[in-house]
């Protein structure tokens, strides 16, 4: 595998729902050193790409593909990533890294066994003002930080029955989000102190949740995940100084605000970001794959209170 120099290289993707079409199409087309050779799913066709029904299928056809990204949902994610590293391609997953910690790592190790990189991908990690915060806070005492991560789950998740199967996670499919953010802007590690954990009476995962956590240090940190937002969608983080100094990283980290004043607004380009950095990884030889933001929601799972709430019906 590696054929690197000049030479592009060479992607397949498994699952051709929304994220691939909306994001990882288009952004391995707009990189001149990767190259989309064809893609699998059950049903779904995106005009243009050379689609089959299963990895066996696109892998006899195309067995130049040199590195795979799994764009399905988690609770599939393991096994399929164990047969992507079985033959040898490196490994692009979609956040979650897989639906439990036991998965995520066994995947990590299979990877490593083989010599192949594996990206543990956390789009929200690449957001333009993600960096700019991770500095304001190494250079800061922090006293508090408040997470609101909510959206309407109607509008942004039509038709995904798996998220709220048991491992579909939720409300926490986009709030993982939020902790990856923070998992990268804090040095100090996140334990999970309290959660509700509201579950629809006909649902096996969360539609809302309030989470208290406290870092190491021990300031407190508080998030709220709401999967029944309607009207504004809020995928901010507010972070306060022992010194009172504000600021606020909203927009899912497009956009930061520092006492008042705004200092980055810019367009989100995340998952260009992410496709260099996987090309990186490959060229380098190595693998990226940190699992804390999986650690926290499987923590607020171990100790979260359940709370009944009324039947979801989409
Ligand atoms: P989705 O629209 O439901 O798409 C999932 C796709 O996986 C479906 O198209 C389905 O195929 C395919 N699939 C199911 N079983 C498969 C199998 N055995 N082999 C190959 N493909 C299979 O979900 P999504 O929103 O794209 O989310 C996928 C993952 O990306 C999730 O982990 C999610 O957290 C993550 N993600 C989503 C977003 C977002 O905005 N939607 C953003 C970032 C990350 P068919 O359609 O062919 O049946």
């Amino acid at each position: 595998m590696g054929l690197f120099g000049k030479k592009p290289l060479k992607i397949g993707l498994i699952g051709l729902g929304k994220i691939a079409v909306d994001q990882h199409i288009p952004s391995i087309r707009g990189n001149k050193r990767l190259e989309l050779v064809a893609g699998c799913s059950p049903h779904t066709r995106p005009e243009g790409v050379n689609a089959y029904p299963d990895m066996d299928a696109m892998m006899t056809a195309h067995p130049e593909i040199e590195a795979i990204a799994i764009c399905t949902p988690p609770q599939i994610r393991h096994e399929i990533a164990k047969q992507v590293i079985s033959i040898g391609r490196h490994v692009f997953l979609e956040k979650p890294p897989a639906a439990t910690l036991g998965e995520a790592e066994a995947i990590k190790m299979l990877a490593e066994a083989k010599g192949v990189s594996l990206l543990a991908s956390w789009h929200s990690r690449f957001a333009p003002a993600v960096e700019a915060t991770r500095k304001w806070v190494s250079e800061r005492q922090i006293k508090s930080i408040t997470i609101h991560w909510k959206e309407n789950v109607r509008q942004w998740h039509p038709g995904q029955k798996w998220i709220f199967e048991a491992g579909g996670m939720g409300v926490f499919d986009p709030g993982i989000n939020s902790l990856s953010i923070l998992t990268r802007i804090l040095a100090d590690s996140v334990m999970v102190k309290s959660a509700d954990l509201h579950i629809p009476v006909n649902c096996d995962a969360p539609i809302q949740v309030e989470m208290d956590m406290m870092t190491e240090v021990g300031f407190p940190i508080r998030a709220e995940y709401d999967f029944l937002q309607t009207g504004v969608q809020t995928w901010s983080i507010y972070i306060e100084s022992t010194s009172y100094e504000k600021l606020t990283l909203s927009m899912g980290g497009t956009e930061l605000e520092i006492d008042g004043h705004t200092v980055i607004k810019q367009k989100e380009a995340e998952y260009a970001g992410l496709y260099a950095h996987f090309h990186d990884l490959i060229r380098a030889g190595k693998s990226d794959a940190d699992f804390s933001p999986l650690r926290i929601v499987a923590d607020a799972m171990l100790l979260g209170k359940r709370i009944a709430a009324p039947e979801y019906i989409e």
